[in-house]
C-alpha cells in the first residue's frame, strides 16, 4: 500500500491513500515516521504521527503496514528503557549518539539473545488460548509463556532449551507456530477472565496513603497537584519502595533532567524486598518534554499494555505515569489540528471517556490461565496554576479510587508529601482497613476513625485559637491541638530522602498508636484534677524523630505555573 502526502497540519498529515483501516500503523515520508490513522474521511486519510515532523513536504510516500499500532511482548522487556514508540533508547543511542533521529528498523526486543526455555507441556496434548506452555527465567521473574488469544491445537512439537527469540518453541497440530515474543496492539485492553475485588492493598510506605488512603492492588491512584508540589518525588518514592513485582514508570512530557537522574538513581539502588538491583524489576518507558507531543500519546498506551502483559503472568505489576496532563495537551493539539469541535478549555469533548477507557484498564484480575495478577495504576496530573477544577482533574476524579491532592501550601511549608488531608479520599478504605485489621492490628479502623477526628477538629478549632492564642484555649482544647500538631508534622509528614522514607503498616500502627494514646492518658489526667502544665511535664510528646530530618532547602520555587 502506497500514497502520497497531501497535506500537514502541526502533527497531523493528510494523504489520499486508500485501503487503510482505523488505528492503522503507517510510515510517513522518506524518513518512514511512524503514524497512526486517526480518521477516514471519503477521499482521505488523515494520520497522526508520532514523531518530528519537522522537513516533511507534501508529495513524499506514505505506506500502510497493514496493522494497528502494536508493541513487542516477549523476555527481555525488564529492565529495558524504551521511548513511546518501544524503540530501545541505549540501542539508539549506541546507533545514532544523543541526538535521537527517526529509527522505524529498530527492534523493541533483541531477537538474537539466547534464552533457555523450560517446557511445561507435552506433545499431544490439547492447549487453548491462555494456556500455559512453559517458560523463560528472566532475572528472578518465571516469563511465563501462554498459548496466545485465538491459537489453539494439539502440541506437535516443543522446544525444550536454549532459543533465539525469532526462533519457535512450540508447533501446533494445525501447523501453526509460537514464538517466544509476540506482538499486541496497545489500545487494546488484553483479555483476562474476571476482574476481582480490590481489597488487598500495595504498601507504598508512606503513612498518610497506608493508614488514611489506601490502594489497593488493581486500584487507582490520582495525584493532582500544582508545579513543585512534589508529585514527581512522589512517584519516584514509591517507584522504589512499594511491595510490587514489576514497576513500569512513564515518565510523560515531563523534564528530561528528572528522567536521567531517575535512571541514574535506579541503577544504583537495591529493591528493598528482595535486595535485588532496582532496575531489574523496572521498565521504563522515557517520554521528555523534548519529544514530539503526539508520542505521548503512544507511551501511554504502551506502557499500559506492557503492565497488562506481566499482570497475566499472575504478578502484581504497579503503572506510574508522570504526568497524564501532558497526555492530554497532546490529545488537545491533535483534536485541534483535526479541526474538531473543542470541549472545555479546548479539550476535546471525548477527553473524559479516553480517560476513563485508560483508567479502566487497572485491576486486580483472574487471568486467562487462571492465575491472580494486579495492575495498580498511580498516576499524577499538573493542573496549570493549581487549579483543581480544570477539566483533566475533573474527569479522573469521578472514575479514580483514590485521590491524593498535592496542597500548595503544605508544600510551601516543606511539609511533604503535601498531601491535603481533608481534601484526598479512598474508596477502597473500608475493605483495606478490614485487611489491615487481619495482618496488622484489629485496631486500624478505630485508630483511624480518631485520627481523622483529632484532624477534623482542629480545622474547627483553629479559628479561635488565632483570635485568643494558644494559651487562651481550653485545657482540652490544648491537648487537642498539641495532638493534632504532631500528627501532622510527625506522622503525616515523611521525608523522601531520609531513613523515614519507608515506613511499615506495623511501623505506621505503632507511631499512630502512640500519639493516640498519649492523648488519651494526658486527657484522663486532667479529668483528674492535674493542671495542664502538670499533665504535659507527666507525659511528654512521644518522640519519633526518625533519621532526624533536616528538611533541605526548597530548589524550586514553589505554586509557579509550569
Ligand atoms: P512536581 O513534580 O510536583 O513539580 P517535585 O516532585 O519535583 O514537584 O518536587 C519539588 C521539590 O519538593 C523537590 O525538589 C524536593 O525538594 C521537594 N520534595 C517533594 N517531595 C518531597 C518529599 N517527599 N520529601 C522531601 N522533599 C520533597
Ligand atoms: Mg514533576
Amino acid at each position: 500500500m502506497n500514497g502520497r502526502i497531501t497535506g500537514i497540519t502541526g502533527p497531523t498529515v493528510r494523504t489520499d491513500l486508500p485501503g487503510l483501516k482505523l488505528y492503522d500503523r503507517v510510515h510517513v515520508g522518506h524518513r518512514c515516521l511512524t503514524g497512526e490513522v486517526v480518521r477516514l474521511e471519503r477521499e482521505e486519510v488523515i494520520i497522526q504521527v508520532y514523531e518530528d515532523c519537522r522537513g516533511l513536504a507534501v508529495g513524499e510516500p506514505v505506506k500502510g503496514q497493514g496493522e494497528p499500532l502494536s508493541v513487542q511482548l516477549g523476555p527481555g522487556l525488564l529492565s529495558s528503557m524504551y521511548d513511546g514508540l518501544q524503540r530501545p533508547l541505549v540501542n539508539m543511542v549506541a546507533e545514532m549518539g544523543p541526538f535521537i533521529r527517526s529509527a522505524s528498523g529498530i527492534s523493541a526486543l533483541n531477537t538474537d539473545q539466547s534464552w533457555e526455555f523450560h517446557a511445561q507441556r507435552e506433545i499431544g496434548v490439547q492447549v487453548g488460548p491462555g494456556d500455559l506452555l512453559g517458560y523463560f527465567r528472566e532475572k528472578k521473574f518465571k516469563h511465563t509463556i501462554s498459548v496466545p488469544p485465538g491459537v489453539s491445537g494439539i502440541i506437535s512439537w516443543i522446544g525444550e532449551g536454549i532459543h533465539t527469540l525469532s526462533e519457535p518453541i512450540c508447533r501446533l497440530a494445525d501447523d501453526s507456530t509460537i514464538f517466544p515474543y509476540h506482538t499486541w496492539p496497545v489500545r487494546t485492553p488484553r483479555p483476562y477472565r474476571e476482574k476481582l475485588a480490590p481489597e488487598v492493598p500495595i504498601i507504598t510506605g508512606q503513612r498518610i496513603i497506608d493508614f488514611l488512603f489506601p490502594v489497593a492492588r488493581g486500584g487507582t491512584c490520582i495525584i493532582p497537584g500544582g508545579f513543585g508540589t512534589g508529585k514527581t518525588i512522589l512517584e519516584q518514592t514509591i517507584a522504589k519502595l512499594t511491595d510490587v513485582d514489576i514497576v513500569v514508570y512513564a515518565g510523560c512530557g515531563e523534564r528530561g533532567n528528572e528522567m536521567s537522574e531517575l535512571i541514574e538513581e535506579f541503577m544504583e539502588l537495591k529493591d528493598p524486598i528482595t535486595g535485588a538491583d532496582l532496575m531489574d524489576r523496572t521498565i521504563l518507558v522515557v517520554n521528555t518534554s523534548n519529544m514530539p507531543v503526539a508520542a505521548r500519546e503512544a507511551s501511554i498506551y504502551t506502557a499500559v499494555t506492557i503492565s497488562e502483559y506481566y499482570r497475566d503472568m499472575g504478578y502484581d505489576v504497579l503503572l506510574l505515569a508522570d504526568s497524564l496532563s501532558r497526555w492530554a495537551e497532546a490529545l488537545r493539539e491533535i483534536s485541534s489540528s483535526l479541526e474538531e469541535m473543542p470541549g472545555e478549555e479546548g479539550y476535546p469533548t471525548y477527553l473524559a471517556s479516553r480517560l476513563a477507557a485508560y483508567i479502566e484498564r487497572a485491576g486486580r484480575v483472574k487471568t486467562a490461565n487462571g492465575k491472580t495478577g494486579s495492575l495498580s495504576m498511580i498516576l499524577s496530573v499538573s493542573p496549570p496554576g493549581g487549579d483543581f477544577t480544570e477539566p483533566v482533574t475533573q474527569a479522573l476524579l469521578r472514575t479514580t479510587g483514590v485521590f491524593l491532592m498535592l496542597d500548595t501550601e503544605l508544600a510551601h511549608a516543606r511539609h511533604f508529601p503535601a498531601i491535603h488531608w481533608r481534601q484526598s479520599f479512598s474508596l477502597y478504605d473500608k475493605w483495606i482497613s478490614t485487611y489491615f485489621e487481619e495482618h496488622v492490628n484489629k485496631e486500624w479502623g478505630a485508630m483511624q476513625h480518631k485520627c481523622r477526628e483529632i484532624l477534623r477538629q482542629e480545622e474547627a478549632k483553629k479559628e479561635v485559637m488565632e483570635i485568643v492564642g494558644m494559651e487562651g484555649l481550653q485545657d482540652k482544647d490544648r491537648l487537642l491541638m498539641m495532638a493534632a500538631e504532631e500528627i501532622r508534622s510527625m506522622f503525616l509528614a515523611q521525608n523522601a530522602f531520609t531513613a523515614d522514607a519507608f515506613s511499615s503498616p506495623l511501623q505506621t500502627f505503632q507511631q499512630i498508636h502512640d500519639i493516640l494514646l498519649w492523648h488519651e492518658q494526658a486527657l484522663e489526667k486532667l479529668d483528674e484534677g492535674r493542671g495542664f502544665h502538670q499533665v504535659i511535664q507527666d507525659r511528654p510528646l512521644p518522640k519519633f524523630h526518625l533519621g532526624s530530618a533536616e528538611k533541605p532547602e526548597p530548589e524550586t520555587p514553589v505554586g509557579l505555573s509550569e
